[in-house]
């Protein structure tokens, strides 16, 4: 069975995760810390915060952005339903836009028409790994004084091109990045997440909610030869991380170059392959943007039925998802008020089929994975 991915995890990762285990302490501390210092200089960006997961990262953002009940935050429905249910646990709504024609990101002309007395911020997807078009992003929200949140959930490690040259993701372009270390990601933690920003404040009032609102942190108070009592000015969450992930975590960054490098030459090669089967038109990276290919997402011709060609791979021993998910098509986002249809995001849910990528794939799986899926295409890939 060749699985759609698999996290790329050794002794590396168990080594560090015996040492926090054995360290005496266990939750946010000194390898959360050092986990952060680590991914803020691999960033660029001033600060990086670690929490639970991307959802909470996501929910501190638009919290710290002032999001609240009334407010309007301008999203896309074409992703992971996450970001659409934290914007409701603000008590606020996501206002869906479609993606642009081809790709999977927000189209950026989309977002002016969207934009009403209530909007308050933007909420982009680097989706699939693929950044998103941040310029034209940041003119349309710059001019209308919209704060921008990026959901990088897929995309540690990718590049922008900036007028200063290349920028990973994170790197100050949105006011604050979000990233996930699900194990469904480039790297992983189990579960794990980071808030990057350029602002100190917005980063301190992160600090503060992710340990429940606690104006010192235990780590100060252990520190100390005084007797300190700390206060709870605000409510706050728990959305710690734990010094066994952020320990995992370190050792995920020292292999993470060389995870994105074989993830674009199997990228690179899954292309040229796939330029002879017909039917089937490979992903393109725009000439400003570098993925690190977290999801590898063809699309299918019309005529060729998604389920049809998935039922063959998988006959074949070979694992494939469907399109990312549209939120606004889901019971738990069904009410939430449609002012545009969504065609291309409707298109890229039904029409695109994810093929396995991970950093270990042989070439050869990776031939096995071509021939299934031209197979299932000579076949027609009708509905049984
Ligand atoms: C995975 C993912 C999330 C959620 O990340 P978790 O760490 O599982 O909370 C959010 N947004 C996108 C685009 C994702 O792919």
């Amino acid at each position: 069975m060749i699985q759609i991915a698999r996290p790329l995890l050794g002794e590396a990762e168990a080594e560090a995760a015996r040492e926090a285990v054995l360290s005496g302490w266990v939750s946010q501390g000194p390898a959360v810390a050092a986990f952060e210092a680590e991914f803020a200089r691999l960033t660029g960006a001033a600060h990086a915060c670690a929490v639970s997961n991307c959802t909470t990262a996501l929910h501190l953002a638009l919290l710290g952005l002032g999001i609240g009940p009334g407010d309007e935050v301008i999203t896309v429905s074409h992703s992971f339903i996450a970001a659409a249910n934290a914007i409701r646990q603000c008590g606020a709504m996501p206002v869906f836009v479609d993606i642009e024609e081809g790709g999977y990101n927000i189209d950026p002309e989309a977002i002016a028409p969207a934009i009403t007395p209530r909007s308050r911020a933007l909420l982009v997807v680097h989706q699939v790994g693929m950044p998103c078009d941040m310029a034209a992003v940041m003119r349309v929200a710059r001019a209308h004084g919209l704060p921008v949140i990026e959901d990088a959930a897929c995309a540690i490690g990718a590049e922008i091109r900036t007028p200063e040259g290349w920028q990973p993701v994170g790197a100050p372009i949105g006011d604050v990045a979000c990233f996930s270390f699900h194990p469904r990601k480039v790297i992983t933690t189990g579960e794990g997440g980071m808030l990057t920003t350029a602002d100190p404040a917005l980063d301190a009032r992160f600090r503060l909610w992710r340990q429940h609102g606690m104006s010192l942190p235990d780590t100060l108070r252990h520190a100390s030869d005084r007797v300190l009592f700390e206060t709870y000015p605000e409510r706050g969450f728990n959305y710690r991380m734990t010094d066994v992930q952020a320990a995992v975590g370190r050792a995920q960054l020292t292999r993470l170059p060389g995870i994105i490098a074989a993830r674009r030459a199997l990228a690179a090669r899954y292309g040229a392959l796939l330029a002879a089967v017909p039917g089937v038109t490979a992903p393109a990276e725009p000439d400003w943007a570098r993925s690190n290919w977290q999801s590898y997402a063809v699309r299918l011709a019309p005529g060729l039925d998604q389920r049809a060609v998935m039922q063959s791979l998988l006959d074949r021993g070979i694992a494939s998802r469907r399109g990312i998910m549209c939120a606004h098509l889901e019971p738990a986002q069904a009410d939430v008020p449609l002012p545009r249809p969504l065609p291309r995001s409707e298109a890229a849910r039904d029409r695109a089929v994810l093929l396995p990528l991970y950093a270990q794939m042989t070439g050869e799986e990776q031939d096995r994975v071509v021939e299934a899926l031209a197979a299932a295409v000579a076949a027609g890939a009708v509905p049984a």
